[in-house]
């Protein structure tokens, strides 16, 4: 039997997850796990680098690993673990640190966004952030990363870190590739020139554990226009496609031809069928959170299979760079 290919992605436990999430990545989680060997990583350590109360932190933790059972992730089937369980990742990452030049990191545009929003915040993690990303991704020499748009530059850069650390020290990381879904970037609520993220506060995005009223209030308050509006249309026309039903597809395109798209409608039809594509996923979600120990039993068992990996990843390296006696 050929060894499956290796699949590696990672989110971060900081709050609930939304539709972009789910439709830039997730969505692709679930899909590659039957083809691949999948490990699927709840970022803790890069969740730090933002602000965020330590009071909540193994919540956030906890309700990550929630979505990614109830969303469809299967622990026989792909690895699910916590980022911090394994130490061998940031030993990684400082060695990475060591051949990364600080003018790549300077030069990525989500390290420069993420200033901005907390801007009495900006530690060294968060500069570093792609440079531990590349150690997770690089520690089970994945070959494919899945991840939204935003994260491209940062799957780049971890091909520059493979290619930097195999022509220093000869070859042993292959360069991975991202796997972008066919909505690899989702747009705000309230504006749609803005990708979808929770920074722009709750009223700009719906959450895939949201309850049906949730997402109808969010919707009716979500952006609309008297005129033809590419961003605006194409907003709708992406969320149309994902959620909705083949009967509402076919009666808005209809309006649309006509000219008379009417957003009320379109944006209470769409309500009800983003609630209706999440009702499973909110009963599995309800269900599993009642057995707290057994999800903790799937990540504890997870970050075994894991460190397996890491630590025959971590001889290689340690002997490579010459830290071994
Ligand atoms: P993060 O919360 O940064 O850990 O993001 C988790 C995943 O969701 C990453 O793969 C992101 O690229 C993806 N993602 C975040 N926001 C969006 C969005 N608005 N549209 C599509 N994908 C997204």
């Amino acid at each position: 039997m050929t060894k499956k290919q290796t699949i590696f992605s990672a989110i971060q436990p900081s709050g609930e997850l939304h539709i972009g999430n789910y439709l830039g990545a997730l969505k692709n989680f679930v899909e590659l796990q039957d083809e691949y060997d999948c490990f699927f990583f709840i970022a803790d350590y890069h969740s730090i680098t933002g602000d965020y109360n330590p009071k909540e932190k193994s919540k956030q933790i906890f309700d990550l690993a929630l979505d990614f059972l109830a969303i469809g992730l299967d622990p026989q089937k792909c690895t699910i673990a916590v980022q911090s369980q394994i130490p061998e990742h940031t030993e990684l990452a400082w060695i990475f640190n060591t051949i990364t030049p600080i003018s790549e990191l300077q030069r990525m545009t989500q390290f420069k966004d993420k200033s901005q929003n907390q801007g009495k915040n900006i530690n060294v993690g968060l500069f570093d952030y792609p440079v531990l990303q590349a150690a997770d991704i690089l520690m089970y020499k994945a070959y494919g990363v899945p991840i939204g748009q935003d994260q491209i530059q940062h799957i780049e850069l971890t091909r520059k870190i493979a290619r930097f650390f195999n022509n220093k020290f000869g070859e042993t990381f292959p360069e991975p590739k991202d796997i972008i879904t066919e909505t690899p970037k989702i747009m705000s609520l309230t504006d749609p020139t803005k990708k979808m993220s929770k920074s722009h506060g709750p009223k700009s995005y719906i959450g895939i554990n949201d309850e049906p009223e949730v997402i109808r209030k969010k919707m009716k308050k979500a952006i609309s226009t008297t005129e033809y509006n590419k961003d605006i249309y194409n907003f709708y026309a992406s969320l149309l496609e994902e959620f909705g039903t083949e009967k509402n597809k076919d009666y808005f395109a209809n309006q649309f031809k006509n000219q008379n798209l009417k957003f009320s409608e379109l944006k209470d039809a769409l309500a009800e069928d983003i609630a209706n594509y999440f009702k499973d996923f909110r009963t599995k979600r309800k269900e599993l959170a009642k057995n707290p120990k057994e999800v903790k039993k799937i990540l504890d068992k997870g970050a075994e299979k894991a460190r397996v990996i890491a630590r025959e990843t971590m001889k290689e390296v340690k002997e490579k760079v010459g830290l071994i006696l």
